[in-house]
């Protein structure tokens, strides 16, 4: 048998129950995992909730790093025994072991272990399609990036001004602020009540070309208003709920902007893709331009109280739940 946090209702953190599931068998083209860490994204919270949809019962969790224990018929380049790691589901990452399609895997180089793994595949990868290819971040450039603090924003810092970047984090707290700053942002903002008018101080009046929002329905106005001419507005979370429709002409008004609201799913759907993306990640990662901060860790069985942490916004960097 295998352990996995399972849910057969959405809600709070307390639908979230710690079953006896059969061991899968791995079908053709897949692999089965005994997972070494589980990694604690947002997306665990909007599937909880039902912000996003899913047939239930359901075994949460979209990222997790393990070893390879089988493998099923046609999987030619994976064996027992490797490590690997996946991030962006499909669901099911909350479990001591669990079956998964071989070529969403990512094998590990040997610089990086499990724990590491679980904390930056989902998160890091996010970061790259980010900064690299939703807009590909200059040197020179200011960028806005929001919940700086957080799993993607302290990777978001630090590869943002490794690229050469100057990064403006906003942030909640005092604390969150110094840890943002410790980790690349050059400038912090708490709060985003006069976001606008400290961009401006900041930028001299210029603006940026792209603001990074991971909040959603709190922020996505302000955000807005930080962007110069042209600017592009990436909505890529939805942390204080999802951003209500709006009239469009805001866009020209505010100066011919563009709004995107990208998914890691879409960026990474091709495996050249997500091969590339991992690839840029472990080197950043290895050559130390990024450090991956593990700031919290939970036995799995206790996820309940991980999701309770970080939508009562108590966590920084990443979170592993140890299975
Ligand atoms: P974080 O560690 O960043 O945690 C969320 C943070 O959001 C909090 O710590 C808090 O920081 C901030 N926040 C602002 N308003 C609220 C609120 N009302 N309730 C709770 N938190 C709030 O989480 P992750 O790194 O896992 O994810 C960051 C965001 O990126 C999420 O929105 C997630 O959905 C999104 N994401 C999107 C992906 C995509 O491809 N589209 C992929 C991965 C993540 P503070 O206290 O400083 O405000």
């Amino acid at each position: 048998m295998t352990k996995a946090i399972r849910i057969h209702a959405t809600g709070g953190p307390d639908v979230m129950q710690w079953e006896d599931v059969p061991t899968p068998e791995p079908g053709p083209g897949e692999v089965l995992l005994r997972h070494g860490a589980v990694g604690l994204n947002y997306i665990d919270v909007y599937f909880r909730t039902g912000l996003y949809k899913t047939a239930l019962p359901a075994t949460l969790g979209m990222e997790a790093a393990g070893t390879v224990l089988a493998v099923g018929d046609g999987v030619s380049d994976l064996a027992p025994g490797d490590r690997v790691a996946y991030a962006g589901g499909p669901l099911g990452g909350y479990a001591t072991e669990r079956t998964i399609a071989a070529d969403r895997l990512v094998k590990l180089p040997d610089g990086i272990d499990l724990t590491t793994a679980a904390a930056m595949m989902l998160q890091g990868l996010t970061a790259q399609y980010l900064l690299r290819r939703t807009h590909r971040v200059q040197p020179g450039e200011t960028v806005v990036v929001h919940a700086a603090a957080g799993g993607v924003g302290l990777i978001m810092c630090q590869w943002a001004k490794h690229l050469g970047a100057t990064v403006i984090g906003v942030v909640s707290t005092e604390a969150k602020a110094e840890l943002a700053r410790a980790h690349g942002a050059a400038h912090v903002v708490i709060g985003h009540a006069d976001l606008p008018a400290e961009v401006k101080r900041i930028t001299g009046g210029a603006m940026v070309p792209v603001v990074y929002d991971s909040v959603g329905r709190d922020t996505f106005m302000p955000s807005l208003d930080c962007l110069a001419p042209l600017g592009l507005m990436v909505s890529f979370g939805n942390a204080s709920g999802p951003v209500p429709p709006f009239d469009l002409g805001i866009l020209s008004a505010k100066g011919s902007l563009f709004v995107t609201r990208p998914t890691l799913a879409t960026y990474t759907a091709r495996r050249a893709d997500l091969l590339a993306a991992a690839k840029d990640l472990f080197d950043v990662v290895l050559a130390g331009a990024v450090s991956i901060r593990v700031n919290q860790t939970f036995p799995l069985k206790d996820a309940a109280a991980a999701h309770a942490a970080l939508e009562a916004r108590q966590t920084t960097g990443s979170t592993v739940l140890v299975p």
